[in-house]
């Protein structure tokens, strides 16, 4: 097909550049014309609008709002017909992990009166039974410390700190004395602590000082001799004031088991044979969730590679031409914990990896990258030059011709690809399937400030870059799925 001459493209301006591909990109031929166009814009910001969006807060693995992201998918992959891959016919493949928490039982004064356990909160999670002196340090500095005879005297007492607005180092200091507990005075009111995991993390008793936050005004309600302190000016030098008030607290670890699924769906190969082989394609759902009150949405960490699987299946599924060999498609749980998804996932294969052709990996590619890239000084990415560049990472390191096949079908979305973060290889899913010797391309967009921030917001993503991260992806599937011969492998490991 011949290339279509550039000046005719930009000769329209904005709007072909944004409404369809990169500019100077040819159109796909009509074998794929119809997938491709099925991929769009408006649909890709329906999709992240809902996954990072409020509702889903943050996708954390084992959170609420994970789950309904995961339930969003799944429907989606049912709605265009994919083969569930999950347990008992479900898309959902499972595994067990725990939600652990902290219950206060009772929190009273030293005559067996019940304070308000409103605005008090425990970051320990565990079994607490403690009693003890109150004794309030406040300072205004954030570079104050306290001396080795002060951190001595704290020994046994329960400290209230109230700190400086700014970040400051008296509360790591504390944790070198032997208090009971330490807790950090907030405007706002807090909450305490969930945390999930795979195992049980809330049984037994808590090991060190325990911790926890106490509204300001809560606290100035537990006592007279602690409102009074309060009220009093707050000096540089860190006062410590003896309040002659004792608190009492019993806090019970608790842990509820919490079902956290995959979601895999298949599109079954037209060829009675090819379709026992497969090609992979995957993003993580999750993301770090919600912490308090803060909410971590995750729009381009990853929600922008789940929304480009989803668009990948609505592609398949608008295109009745149906390659040969067979697609899995995968959204991961526990990526930020570690890959733990898809390393389940490829232990626990719905087919087995031997008849894995390739894994083809999103993981982050709706941002146009700036700043610092992974720490390194000597990278610093400038936003306005990377509107169509993507990362390819670890393309070449198991198979060239899946690298190859890649930019082949680029000529028809016009990225311009970099091959300088070979140093985040390991850092996404496709890890797993690379070190069992799957031939793997990473699609990754870079690092912005925005990176593992509340600011990963769907506003500052660049959906011309998503969808056609999509588009190049769905190219790339449909090449390698339908082509004669599987891609060849120069290695049998990636790792
Ligand atoms: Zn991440």
């Amino acid at each position: 097909m011949l290339r279509k001459p550039a000046s005719v493209l930009l000769g329209f301006g904005l709007s072909v550049f944004v409404s369809a591909q990169f500019p100077g990109a040819d159109s796909p031929d009509a074998k794929v014309r119809k997938g491709y166009d099925a991929i769009t814009i408006s649909d890709a910001k329906k999709i992240l609008s809902f996954l990072a969006g409020p509702e889903c807060e943050g996708r954390g693995t084992g959170q609420p709002g994970f789950q309904k992201a995961a339930d969003f998918v799944a429907k989606q992959f049912k709605s265009a017909g994919l083969k569930p891959l999950g347990d008992n016919g479900t898309y959902f493949q499972n595994v067990p992990f725990y939600r652990n928490a902290v219950e206060i039982k009772s929190l009273t004064d030293d005559e067996g009166k019940s304070l308000s356990t409103d605005g008090f909160a425990l970051q320990s999670i565990g079994d607490v039974d403690l009693k003890g002196e109150v004794v309030l340090i406040r300072t205004s500095d954030p570079k104050a410390t306290l001396s080795d005879e002060a951190l001595a005297a704290v020994k046994g007492k329960i400290v209230i700190l109230d700190p400086p607005k700014e970040k400051n180092s008296l509360r790591s200091q504390l944790f070198t004395s032997d208090a009971t507990a330490i807790f950090t005075l907030t405007d706002e009111k807090p909450t305490s602590s969930t945390r999930v995991a795979q195992r049980k993390t809330s049984t037994g008793p808590v090991f060190g000082a325990v911790t926890g936050s106490i509204s300001r005004a809560v606290a100035a309600s537990y006592s007279r001799s602690l409102k009074t302190a309060l009220d009093a000016e707050k000096s540089s030098i860190p006062v410590i004031t003896e309040t002659k008030f004792s608190l009492n607290l019993v806090a019970k670890g608790v842990s509820e088991e919490v079902p956290v699924p995959n979601v895999v769906g298949m599109l079954e190969g037209s060829d009675p044979k090819l379709k026992n082989e497969i090609i992979g394609i995957g993003g993580h759902l999750d993301h770090l969730g919600k912490t308090g009150d803060v909410i971590y949405y995750g729009a381009d960490d990853d929600g922008s590679g789940s929304t480009a699987v989803l668009e990948i299946v609505k592609a398949f599924k608008a295109n009745k031409v149906k390659p040969r060999r067979s697609i899995i498609f995968m959204t991961f749980y526990g990526e930020e914990m570690g890959l733990l998804g898809s390393a389940h996932l490829a232990n626990n294969p719905p087919v087995p990896l031997d008849q894995w052709v390739a894994e083809l990996q999103m993981d982050m590619v709706g941002r146009d990258s700036y700043g610092v890239q992974n720490g390194d000084r000597n990278r610093v990415d400038v936003e306005a030059e990377n509107k169509d560049t993507i990362r390819l990472v670890g393309s070449k390191r198991i198979s060239t011709e899946l690298d190859q096949i890649i930019n082949q079908v680029n000529r028809y979305v016009g990225f311009k690809f970099k091959y300088d973060a070979e140093d985040v290889y390991t850092r996404s899913d496709h890890y797993n399937f690379a070190s069992k010797g799957i031939p793997i391309a990473f699609l990754f967009d870079g690092f912005t400030p925005d990176y593992h921030q509340p600011s990963d917001t769907v506003d500052k993503i660049n959906f011309l870059k998503l969808t056609n991260a999509a588009k190049l992806y769905y190219l790339t599937a449909f090449e390698i799925a339908d082509r004669e011969e599987p891609i060849k492998r120069d290695v049998q490991s990636g790792k």
